[in-house]
C-alpha cells in the first residue's frame, strides 16, 4: 500500500500541496490547527500574483534601514527592540545576504518560480473553474523620485532578460492608464507589468482544500500536531497528544515549522514579518476604484482591487508571533489611501473596514524552502515570505515533482533544502 502523506497547516503552501499530491493520487492527510484552511498568514493577505516583484527584503542598504528604524515608532520596515536577541543568528544571515551579488542572484530565481507559479496558479483555476476574485490587471509600481525609478528599472531590465514584460510611464502616461491616481500627491510616475495577477487567497485555498477532499484526501481541522514522530533517526510520523499517526511528513506550518524541527537539531531559518491589511467594501464606487494592483515599494504598502471590495496593506514589523491588530497601523494604511485616492477615500465606508495582521514566514535569505530534508521522512514547503500566494501552486508542483521523482519542470535547485544543508544543521 503506497505510504499516508501527513501535510502540517492549511495555509497557502499546505492547501496547494494537499491537492498536488492527492491529484497524483497518493494518500494524503492534512493536519490544520485552526478551524479551517487559510487561518494564518493566508487569510487577508494582499492578493498579489506578482512575479514582478520577486526581489528579496534584505536588499543592499537593508541594515541602515533597520538600525534607523529602532528609533521610528511608524517605520514602513520596523525592528522592535525586544526583538534584537531573539533575531540574532536569523538577523545575521539576514543581512549577510543583502549584498547587491546575493540579492541579484536570489531576485532572479524568485522570479523563475514566481512566473511559473503565476501561470500554473492560472492553468487550475481554468482546469478546476473556481472563483476566488481572481483577475489579471497587472501592477502598477509607483514612483516618487528619480531614484526610485533607476532603480526600478534596473530590476526590471535584468528580469526582462527572463522574460518579464514592462512598460515605463511617465505621470501623464500612468495616469492615461490608471485615471483614478488623478489626485496622487508626489507620484512622478510608474512603472506597469500587464502580467501579473490577483486573487483572493482564502476563498482560493477554501475551493483547492474541497476539491482536493472530493479526490480522496483527508483534512483534520482544530488539531494541532505537537511535534514530530522520530525512529531511527527518521520521521516517521506526528504526534497529536497521546496519538500518533504513521506517514512521511511534509511541514507546511508557515512561521510555526522552525519551532516543530528545532527538537530534531534542524535549524530553518525562518521567521516571522508582521503585516496588515484593511479591506473595504467598494461595490458601489466599482467605476472609480484603481483597476491595477498598486504598489508603493518604499513605503511597503499596496492597494488590491478585489471583486466588489478593496484591500490596503503592508508593513514589515519583526515583533515575534504577536499577532495583534495594531489600530495605529491600520490607520496608517487608511492615511495611505487618502493621500493617493482622496476623492474615493471620502466614499468609503471606514467604520466597516476590516483589519487584520498576518505573520509573513520569512527566510533569512528570500526564498523559499521546497522538497526533501536533511532528515529522512521529512519534506519541507515553507518559508516564502512576502511571495506566498504568488509562489504556491508552482512550489506545491516542485515539491509534489520531486516527492514523486520526477525533474521539476523548472529548475528549482534555488529552493532545494539540501543545497543549503551546510547552513540548517
Ligand atoms: C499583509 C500581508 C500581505 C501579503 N500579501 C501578499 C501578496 O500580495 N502576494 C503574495 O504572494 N504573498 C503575500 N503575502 C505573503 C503570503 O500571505 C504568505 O507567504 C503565505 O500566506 C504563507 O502561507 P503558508 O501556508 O506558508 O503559511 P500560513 O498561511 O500561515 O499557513 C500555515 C498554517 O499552519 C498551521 N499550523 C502551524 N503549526 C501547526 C501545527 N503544529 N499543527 C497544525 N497546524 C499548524 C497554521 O494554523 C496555519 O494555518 C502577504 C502577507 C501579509 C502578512
Amino acid at each position: 500500500m503506497t505510504e499516508l502523506t501527513i501535510i502540517i497547516g492549511g495555509g497557502l503552501a499546505g492547501v496547494t500541496s494537499f491537492y498536488e499530491l492527492t491529484a497524483r493520487g497518493l494518500p494524503c492527510l492534512l493536519i490544520e490547527a485552526e478551524a479551517d484552511v487559510a487561518r494564518g498568514t493566508s487569510f487577508a493577505n494582499g492578493g498579489g500574483l506578482h512575479p514582478s516583484l520577486p526581489d528579496p527584503w534584505n536588499n543592499p542598504g537593508i541594515g541602515r534601514h533597520l538600525f534607523a528604524s529602532l528609533f521610528q515608532r511608524d517605520a514602513p520596515m520596523k525592528l522592535h527592540p525586544a526583538q534584537i536577541p531573539q533575531l540574532a543568528g536569523w538577523g545575521m544571515a539576514f543581512l549577510r545576504q543583502s549584498t547587491r551579488k546575493n540579492y541579484d542572484a536570489i531576485t532572479l530565481a524568485n522570479f523563475d518560480l514566481a512566473e511559473y507559479s503565476t501561470r500554473q496558479t492560472e492553468a487550475l483555476q481554468q482546469f478546476l473553474n473556481l472563483d476566488y476574485d481572481s483577475a489579471a490587471p497587472g501592477t502598477l509600481k509607483l514612483l516618487r523620485s528619480q531614484a526610485e525609478r533607476d532603480e526600478a528599472l534596473r530590476l526590471a531590465d535584468m528580469l526582462a532578460a527572463k522574460g518579464l514584460r514592462y512598460e515605463a510611464f511617465s505621470r501623464a502616461d500612468m495616469l492615461a492608464r490608471e485615471p483614478s491616481l488623478a489626485e496622487a500627491q508626489n507620484v512622478v510616475g510608474a512603472v506597469r507589468f500587464p502580467d501579473d495577477g490577483i486573487g483572493d487567497a482564502r476563498r482560493f485555498c477554501e475551493g483547492v482544500a474541497a476539491v482536493a477532499q472530493k479526490k480522496g484526501g483527508e483534512m483534520r481541522l482544530n488539531t494541532k500536531v505537537d511535534s514530530l514522530l522520530v525512529e531511527g533517526g527518521a520521521v516517521v510520523g506526528v504526534r497529536l497528544g497521546e496519538e500518533a499517526i504513521r506517514g512521511r511528513v511534509v511541514l507546511a506550518a508557515g512561521v510555526a515549522a522552525s519551532n516543530l524541527v528545532r527538537p530534531l537539531g534542524l535549524r530553518l531559518p525562518i521567521r516571522p514579518a508582521k503585516g496588515y491589511s484593511l479591506t473595504l467594501e467598494a461595490g458601489h464606487v466599482l467605476d472609480q476604484c484603481p483597476h491595477h494592483l498598486l504598489v508603493d515599494p518604499m513605503q511597503h504598502i499596496a492597494i488590491t482591487p478585489l471583486g466588489q471590495r478593496l484591500r490596503i496593506l503592508g508593513m514589515v514589523e519583526f515583533v515575534g508571533h504577536d499577532r495583534r491588530v495594531e489600530p495605529r497601523r491600520l490607520s496608517q494604511l487608511r492615511g495611505f489611501f487618502e493621500a493617493l485616492l482622496p476623492d474615493l477615500a471620502q466614499k468609503l465606508d471606514w467604520d466597516g473596514a476590516q483589519g487584520w495582521a498576518g505573520l509573513r514566514p520569512m527566510s533569512a535569505d528570500g526564498r523559499p524552502f521546497i522538497g526533501a530534508s536533511p532528515i529522512d521522512g521529512l519534506w519541507l514547503n515553507c518559508g516564502h515570505g512576502h511571495l506566498g500566494w504568488t509562489m504556491a501552486v508552482g512550489s506545491a508542483r516542485i515539491l509534489a515533482d520531486t516527492l514523486t521523482g520526477k525533474s521539476p519542470e523548472i529548475d528549482a535547485a534555488a529552493f532545494s533544502p539540501d543545497a543549503r544543508r551546510r547552513r540548517l544543521r
